[in-house]
């Protein structure tokens, strides 16, 4: 189909941007990689009658590590997550994720930043990012240099399905995620119908090690529940163990307890529970082995 007709914008600058948004008020949307937003426009799931192409604003593209974090700018591409030495090397759980995203087409285009910020509970990135415990930067109109930051741990973002804490004026400009330390390990597992679908479901798992127990763990799953489910018990039952395979067990039944799938044309609610639990399970074990320093 056709989206209806709409006003294009092309802002030079992020402050450009932000009071672009503010001026043309509820109907102006931020169109990133667009491979969310222009499908929903020709269904006419959206319809806004302004759009804000930030792809312009190069500022906002890079992956660095600054101050005990990994900092991803928001328009960061997807391929250039999936294909660089320090995320390989020092964060593989981002790479794991981006490489089931999709096909490489879409990759060349979707954003980081609106993978998050689009607010879809079957996106990939959102159960990463809890699991890694980031932190999103949003800017938003005001402050003294223009622009008015703030910092809200990823737990506080997701409020719903398409819904999320970014106010209609605010753009998500970076995700941060602590640097790992010590004796650590993290993956994403996801099952797809077919390559390049969304998830039935997926798992990602991050562990952390103080000599040979568990000491913090963080899971969390896609697509089965209103937003990406935190599995606290799960991480609960983790810490203090060696994360043997009885532990691996135990947890994974955990977090398939807490999971809110809906049967639909990607399997029943039971056949998705039964997912939750191998992929959960999978992801704590490549977790550990990754800690261990296994690839
Ligand atoms: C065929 C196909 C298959 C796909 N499969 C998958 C998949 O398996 N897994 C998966 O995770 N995703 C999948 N996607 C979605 C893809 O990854 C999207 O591109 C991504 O979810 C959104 O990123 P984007 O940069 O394209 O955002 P856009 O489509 O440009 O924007 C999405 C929404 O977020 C808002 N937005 C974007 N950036 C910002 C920002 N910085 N600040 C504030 N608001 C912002 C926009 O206004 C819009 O409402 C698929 C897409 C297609 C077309």
């Amino acid at each position: 189909m056709i989206p209806g007709s709409f006003d294009y914008h092309a802002p030079a600058t992020l402050n450009e941007a932000i009071k672009l948004l503010g001026e043309l008020g509820e109907d102006a949307k931020i169109l990133a990689g667009g491979h969310s937003l222009i499908p929903m426009m020709k269904l006419r799931l959206a319809e806004p009658t302004n759009l804000i192409d930030i792809n312009g604003l190069s500022d906002l593209n890079y992956i660095k590590e600054e101050n005990g974090y990994l900092c991803i700018g928001a328009m960061t591409r997807e391929a250039t997550l999936e294909t660089s030495d320090l995320i390989a090397e020092k964060y593989p759980i981002l790479k794991d994720t981006s490489e089931v995203i999709a096909d490489p087409l879409v990759r060349n285009m979707a954003t980081v930043g609106g993978n998050i910020a689009h607010g879809d509970p079957a996106n990939d990135h959102p159960a990463t990012m809890v699991a890694l415990g980031a932190e999103v930067v949003i800017k938003g109109p005001g402050g003294i240099l223009g622009g008015r930051e703030r910092t809200i741990a990823i737990d506080d973002f997701f409020k719903g399905p398409l819904m999320t804490a970014l106010e209609q004026n605010e753009i998500l400009t970076e995700i941060k995620i602590p640097n790992p330390n010590g004796k650590s390990g993290a993956t994403y597992k996801k099952l797809e119908r077919k390559v390049g679908d969304y998830a039935i479901a997926g798992a990602a798992a991050a562990l952390q090690f103080d000599g040979d127990n568990c000491s913090s763990a963080g899971i969390a799953l896609t697509n089965v529940g209103p937003t990406p489910i935190r599995a606290t018990e799960a991480q609960d039952a983790l810490v203090g163990t060696s994360v043997s395979s009885d532990d691996i067990d135990k947890a994974s039944e955990l977090a398939a307890a807490v999971a809110q799938p809906v049967g639909d044309h990607r399997g029943s609610e039971e056949y998705k529970r039964a997912v939750v639990k191998i992929l959960t399970a999978r992801a704590i074990q490549t977790a550990k082995d990754r800690a261990e320093g296994g690839s």
